[in-house]
C-alpha cells in the first residue's frame, strides 16, 4: 500500500483526509492518506521519512509551509514564487516542494464559477500565506490590476512588491480603498476575518458594514462557516459569490493528480469534502 500524509501542527480538524481517501477508493488505488501531528521541532525527521519508497509525498499546511523548504530537494516555480510549499511530492527518493494552492484557487474560479479574469480589477483582502498564492494565480492569469489591502499595511505593501515583476499588484491604502472596492469586477477575502475558529467570531465581515462592490463577484477563501458574513451580504445584494471549499478541493486534486499521475475524482472529492464539514 502506497502512503501520503497531511504534515501539520494541530492536524485533528483537518478534512483532507477525508478528502483524498475518498479520491483513492473511488480509483480503486491501494493507498492511505494520513494526518499527522508535527510538532516544529520534528519536522526534518518526519520529512525525511517522506523518501521512502512507498510514499506517494505530502501536504504541509500551518505551520510548516515556509519551514519545510530548506528540507527539500528542489522547489517548483510556483513555491519558489509564492514562497511556500503546500505540497511534497517523492520522486524516486528526492523531494519536490510546489504549491497547488494558487492552481487550486484558479481553477475554483475559472471551472466551477465559469470567470474570465484576463483585463480584470481584483481587489484582495488580506496579506498573509493564502494571500501570496492568490496573488500569484491572479497575475498569472492576467489580471489587468490587482490592489492589496491589509490591516497591516506593511504587509500589503511588502506582498506587493515581492510579486511587481510579475504584472500590476499595488497596495491600497486606507483614502481610496472605498472607490476601488466599489469599481472593482472581482474582491477575494484571504483575511480569516470570518473564520469559526478558536475564538475568533465568524459572524464578522472584513469590509465596514454597508460597503460591498457594485458589481462582479465576490470571493471568500474561507469554508468554514459554508457562508461567511462577507458572502451573505453581498448575495444579498445581488452579487454573484464562491467560497473556499472550492479551493480546497482544487488544491487538494492537484496534489493528487502530482503524486498518483492520474486526473483526481472531483465530484467524490467534493461529496467527501461536504460530509466531513457536517460531522
Ligand atoms: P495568515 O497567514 O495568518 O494571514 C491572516 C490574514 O488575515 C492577514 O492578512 C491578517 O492581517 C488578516 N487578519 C487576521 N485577523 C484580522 C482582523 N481581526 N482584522 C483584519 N485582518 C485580520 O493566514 P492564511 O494562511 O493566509 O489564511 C487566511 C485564511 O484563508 C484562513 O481563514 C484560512 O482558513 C483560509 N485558507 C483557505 C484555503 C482554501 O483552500 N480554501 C487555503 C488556505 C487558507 P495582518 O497581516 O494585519 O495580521
Amino acid at each position: 500500500m502506497k502512503r501520503a500524509f497531511l504534515l501539520a501542527h494541530p492536524a485533528g480538524h483537518s478534512i483532507s483526509p477525508a478528502i483524498h481517501n475518498a479520491a483513492f477508493q473511488h480509483l480503486d488505488i491501494d493507498a492511505n492518506y494520513q494526518a499527522l501531528d508535527v510538532a516544529p521541532d520534528r519536522l526534518a525527521e518526519v520529512v525525511e521519512r517522506l523518501r521512502q519508497a512507498d510514499c506517494l509525498g505530502a501536504n504541509v499546511t500551518i505551520p510548516h509551509k515556509l519551514a519545510v523548504m530548506p528540507l527539500l530537494d528542489e522547489l517548483s516555480h510556483a513555491a519558489e514564487a509564492i514562497g511556500a510549499v503546500n505540497t511534497i511530492i517523492n520522486q524516486d527518493g528526492s523531494l519536490l516542494g510546489h504549491n497547488t494552492d494558487a492552481s487550486g484557487f484558479l481553477r475554483a474560479l475559472t471551472e466551477d464559477a465559469g470567470l474570465e479574469l484576463q483585463h480584470k480589477t481584483a481587489l484582495m483582502l488580506g496579506a498573509g500565506g493564502a494571500a501570496r498564492a492568490v496573488a500569484y494565480a491572479l497575475l498569472d492569469a492576467g489580471v489587468a490590476r490587482l490592489w492589496v489591502y491589509n490591516r497591516s499595511q506593511e504587509k500589503a505593501a511588502a506582498l506587493a512588491d515581492a510579486f511587481a515583476a510579475q504584472g500590476k499588484i499595488q497596495q491600497l491604502e486606507q483614502e481610496g480603498f472605498e472607490q476601488v472596492l466599489k469599481s472593482c469586477d472581482l474582491l477575494i477575502n484571504t483575511t480569516s476575518v470570518g473564520m469559526m475558529h478558536g475564538g475568533i467570531d465568524p459572524h464578522v465581515s472584513p469590509l465596514p458594514e454597508g460597503l460591498l462592490p457594485k458589481k462582479g463577484f465576490v470571493c471568500d477563501i474561507i469554508y468554514r462557516p459554508e457562508q461567511t458574513r462577507l458572502l451573505l451580504g453581498a448575495k444579498a445584494c445581488g452579487l454573484l459569490t464562491q467560497n473556499g471549499l472550492p479551493m480546497l478541493i482544487y488544491q487538494a486534486a492537484d496534489a493528487f493528480s502530482c503524486w498518483t499521475g492520474v486526473a483526481a475524482p472531483i465530484d467524490q472529492m467534493r461529496e467527501a469534502a461536504l460530509k466531513a464539514l457536517r460531522v
